[in-house]
């Protein structure tokens, strides 16, 4: 018999009412690694009535009982770091050093959020008259729905989980169906933990489903959502009808600029990391790479040189550094970006192929490939290629570059490589991203506000402003 992974909802394993289950397979070798419960919307209600339940004994506790709970949870999750790391290598296919670094960032999130949960302030205002005061004070939102997406599938979790249950919030999570199993390790610890019953809950199965269940049930009060950007605008107007508070991290189109002045190892450097990092499958992924004219052939000698020496395969394998694209779909959107390229005249510098040969034909394996000669009209320049390909682009002026990297309906990361220290100042300024990274290519850090301008989002997670989302504001007016 195959051990079929449960949901969790109200402190029990359950198993799908309909009986239906879901295979999870590697995307490295094709094999099946797990087979989860699958459930809808008949699930999603029940953990939303159990959430619900929990609540009010769960807001009322004290920030200090509520940070106990969340620290033994980090706690946990660092023991099992080397368990969580191998799953989300199992079935996303994703490099074991950049799952153990996710795992730490979940243990991070956990620690950070037991100790902002005590920072909940409240303030006092001055009265315009003198039989007033004025109190203003944060609670809880209520039950959240949280849907996570498969490229961080303890980090999402986390970022999402962490601050919502410090702020007092209960939660139900659907995380992807293409990566579950995390998630149900995740919850494994989150029993361990001894969390009160229906605080958190895990949904999986059916995601328009479950989605629906979400946005029109009245006992949820908050969505919070990472994925892309058409779902999330979905689930934007199936909120709408009952005004719910809502948080998005959605796509994005970073664009990376290389000025003339910029130290070219670093750089390459920076390019590496925002690039191919989750072989290129993360929303903050360099999508457009801007390099001014003069360095162009050097930078671009020395990118090759890098990415040559890169390791592809399953990411179970220490030697790995690029793994597998997610499925086949992700695969084909990969290879068309480069055909399209290639037909509109754009030389391949490194790869460009999908990798067929031996173990490498059963799994969804792209070489790294930098594209030369991008222009405009390519698929690439315009749309999210999300996997292991670089257009470069060359430039010469740099007010024309910071348009052309402006020129986006994404505004999410944006990346800057330059020596001139007003260039470093007043560009960011100029970039309509919500993210700026300066002669650095992975800026993100817990306790940093991530999320983005434009059609990239609605919200922050991270620090201090994480927590904001799951609280609303209360004013009290005492007449004395
Ligand atoms: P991606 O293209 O990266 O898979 P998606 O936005 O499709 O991004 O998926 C992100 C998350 O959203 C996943 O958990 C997925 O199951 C969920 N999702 C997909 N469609 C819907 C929907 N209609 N309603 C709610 N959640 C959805």
């Amino acid at each position: 018999m195959t051990d079929v992974k449960k949901m969790y909802i109200n402190g029990e394993w359950v198993a799908a009412e309909s009986g239906n289950t879901l295979d999870v397979t590697s995307p490295a070798t094709g094999e099946v690694v797990g087979t989860i419960a699958f459930g809808g919307q008949k699930e999603a209600q029940m953990a939303i009535d159990a959430a619900d339940e929990a609540f009010a004994s769960w807001s009322a506790l004290t920030a200090r009982e509520r940070a106990k709970y969340l620290s033994k949870l980090s706690g946990l999750l660092a023991k099992n770091r080397d368990e969580l790391a191998g799953i989300i290598a199992a079935e996303l296919g994703k490099p074991i050093r950049e799952s153990v670094g996710e795992v730490l960032g979940a243990v991070d999130n956990f620690t950070w959020y037991a100790e902002e949960a005590k920072r909940v302030y409240g303030e006092t205002v001055p009265s315009t008259f003198a039989n007033k005061r004025l109190h203003v004070m944060k609670q809880p939102v209520g039950v959240v729905g949280a849907i996570t997406p498969w490229n961080f599938p303890i980090n999402m979790a986390a970022r999402k989980i962490a601050p919502a249950l410090a702020a007092g919030c209960t939660v139900v999570l659907k995380p992807a169906e293409i990566t579950p199993l995390t998630a149900v390790k995740l919850f494994e610890l989150i029993e361990q933990a001894g969390f009160p019953k229906g605080v958190v809950n895990l949904v999986l199965g059916d995601a328009p489903q479950i989605g629906e269940e979400f946005t029109s049930n009245k006992k949820v009060s908050k969505i919070t959502f990472t994925g892309s950007t058409r779902v999330g605008k979905l689930l934007m107007r199936q909120a709408a009808d009952q005004m719910k508070r809502v948080s998005f991290e959605l796509g994005g189109h970073a664009p990376f600029i290389v000025f003339a002045d910029a130290d070219i190892d670093k750089a390459v450097k920076g390019l590496f990391d925002s690039k191919y990092r989750n072989t290129g499958q993360m929303c903050i992924c360099t999508n457009r790479l801007f390099v001014h004219e003069s360095i162009a052939d050097e930078f671009a000698e020395k990118l090759a040189k890098r990415i040559e020496r890169s390791g592809v395969g399953d990411g179970r394998d220490a030697n790995v550094e690029i793994g597998p694209l997610v499925n086949q779909a992700a695969l084909d959107k990969v290879l068309d970006h480069i055909e399209d390229a290639k037909g509109k005249g754009a030389e391949v510098l490194v790869g460009g192929s999908q990798l067929t040969e031996g173990d490498y034909a059963k799994g969804f394996f792209c070489e790294p490939t930098v594209l030369k000669g991008v222009t405009s009209e390519m698929k690439i320049v315009t749309e999210e290629t999300f996997g292991p390909v670089v257009p470069i682009i060359t430039f010469n002026d740099d007010e024309e570059v910071i348009k052309a990297a402006n020129d986006s309906d994404y505004g999410l990361a944006a990346y800057m490589f330059s020596n001139d220290i007003n260039k470093c100042l007043t560009v960011p300024e100029r970039l309509e991203y919500g993210i700026v990274g300066v002669n650095d290519g992975s800026p993100a850090q817990t306790q940093a506000p991530f999320g983005g301008f434009k059609e990239s989002g609605l919200g922050r997670e991270g620090g201090k402003w994480g927590i904001e989302g799951f609280l609303e504001t209360k004013f009290v007016s005492y007449g004395i």
